[in-house]
């Protein structure tokens, strides 16, 4: 006898969302977590680009969010002098960045209200199986353990998921990252809203070899973020507080941003993060968020990617069909490829050179460009068609005309690049197709280059 028509795994910003849609259409959901309720996820920051709040909104929590941090005016991504952004004040686009140990909460909250039950502060430390479909959980409360039986268990707990272990998903594409990133939060002062400077909300700037990334949150805080490779940070283990501080106090938006300032809260951090994407169905199970697919947090995308998940995966379970969840896991994938090569292209010590220098130069002055930015942060058009090569050759040919020829030296790898993620998006592109075609077929993509 079923508990349950569905058991979501991990109740956050993947699994409340998918929990509230599921249980709102008539379908039974327990929710289990291993935290308690309305507690913090300190390990993300938080900046919700312009498409995940159109997520949220298709989920019916765009204004929940809303109502938790101020409108970032603009969402700028910046490489030395040069930067390129979305604007989004005077549009009907949006982005927040409120703090998780406010977002969560909301997000739980909203899914209780729509009747989902929770068990919080339960783990879950083993599978139900009938042949080879899982059909349920056992979990462990307080010492105590016990069985939890549904036709469909979905792991939404994170990038260290349990159930992605215990299915054993196999993981088609992975990658990691030499970088560390470490933040806090400070107060807000009046230099962020009346320096045109700061005429943005959200910004991830580079450096040299180093990043910072400034976030409006909710009550008057600023996050503010210091990345570098995992030598550099070395020492911050030790002292975070003051190995952020110096960074920070080193970055040309950040310095001024410290004047008069407290910082309100113990630096965290994360260093040589792992990423992913792994199958995200199977018999009785799926996976959604970060345990199915998780990115490099450099440009801000997975709490977009995780809500943009939970949406799909509540409309393949009410469809029910095993199309439906096909197509789910298809569409993920080739939505993603690119992003997951532009994260990681952010992420990377490699990503500030001489022709991404000149590439943020010249499409900074170029009103088609901004509007390519804009499709592409509203995922409109992917990441790898963001600059067009006829544009890229003339940018080329204009600073070597200036007798500036550096910029080639980084073309090889860029080329290289593009060709992966150009095979990678026409293996995955195929298998979508083949999904909506009604082929009902299993097959892990092959991504190995
Ligand atoms: C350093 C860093 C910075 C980031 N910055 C941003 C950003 O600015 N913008 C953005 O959009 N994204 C950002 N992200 C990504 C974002 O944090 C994730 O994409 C998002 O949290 C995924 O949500 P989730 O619900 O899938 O997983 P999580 O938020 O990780 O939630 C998983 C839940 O599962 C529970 N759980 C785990 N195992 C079990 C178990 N065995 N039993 C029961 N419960 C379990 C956990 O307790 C947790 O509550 C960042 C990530 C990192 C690492």
């Amino acid at each position: 006898m079923a508990d349950a028509d569905v058991i979501i795994v991990g109740f956050r910003c993947a699994g409340a969302p998918l929990a509230k849609a599921l249980q709102a259409a008539g379908v039974r959901v327990v929710a289990i977590d291993k935290s308690p309720l309305f507690s913090d996820q300190p390990i993300s920051t938080h900046a919700i680009q312009p498409y995940g709040m159109k997520m949220f909104d298709r989920l019916g929590l765009g204004d929940t969010v809303r109502a938790l941090a101020p409108p970032n005016k603009a969402f700028r991504f910046q490489v030395e002098d040069s930067h390129l952004q979305i604007t989004l004040n005077g549009t009907t686009m949006d982005s927040r960045s409120p703090r998780r140990c406010k977002l969560d909460p909301a997000l739980q909250q909203a899914a209780i209200d729509a009747g989902v039950e929770v068990s919080d502060e339960t783990r879950v430390i083993a599978l139900l199986r009938d042949g080879d479909r899982v059909c349920g959980v056992r979990v462990s409360r307080s010492g105590v353990e016990s069985e939890i039986r549904a036709p469909l268990v979905v792991g939404a707990d994170g990038r260290n998921s349990t159930i992605a272990k215990l299915v054993d998903a196999p993981t088609y594409l992975e990658s990691s990252s030499v970088n560390g990133v470490y933040w806090s939060y400070f107060e807000k002062t009046p230099v962020f809203d009346q320096d045109p400077r700061y005429d943005w909300g959200a910004c991830i700037h580079i450096e040299g070899d180093v990043a910072r990334a400034v976030f409006l949150t909710d009550s008057n805080l600023l996050l503010m973020a210091g990345g570098a490779h995992r030598d550099q940070l070395q020492g911050w283990k030790r002292d975070p507080t003051e190995g952020l501080l110096s960074h920070l106090k080193n970055g040309s938006l950040t310095a001024p941003l410290l004047e008069g300032s407290q910082m309100v809260a113990k630096p965290v951090g994360l260093v040589s993060p792992k990423f992913f994407m792994k199958q995200a169905i199977g018999p009785g199970w799926a996976l959604v968020g970060d345990s199915g697919l998780h990115i490099d947090p450099t440009p801000g995308l997975g709490i977009s990617d995780a809500v943009r998940d939970a949406a799909d995966l509540s409309d393949a379970i009410i469809d029910g069909s095993e199309k439906a969840m096909r197509l789910y896991w298809r569409r993920r994938d080739a939505e993603s490829i690119g992003l997951y090569h532009f994260a990681g292209e952010m992420g990377s010590p490699e990503y500030n050179n001489p022709f991404t220098r000149i590439a943020f130069k010249h499409a900074q002055k170029s009103p088609a460009m901004q509007q390519r930015m804009d499709w592409m942060m509203t995922r409109e058009i992917r990441p790898q068609d963001m600059m067009p090569p006829s544009r890229v050759l003339a940018w080329l040919a204009a600073e070597s005309l200036h007798g500036n020829f550096a910029p080639w030296t980084a073309m090889p790898r860029a080329a290289r690049l593009r060709s992966v993620i150009d095979r990678q998006q026409k293996v995955l592109d195929r298998a979508l197709t083949r999904a909506e075609t009604g082929d009902l077929d299993m097959a892990v993509p092959n991504l190995a280059n």
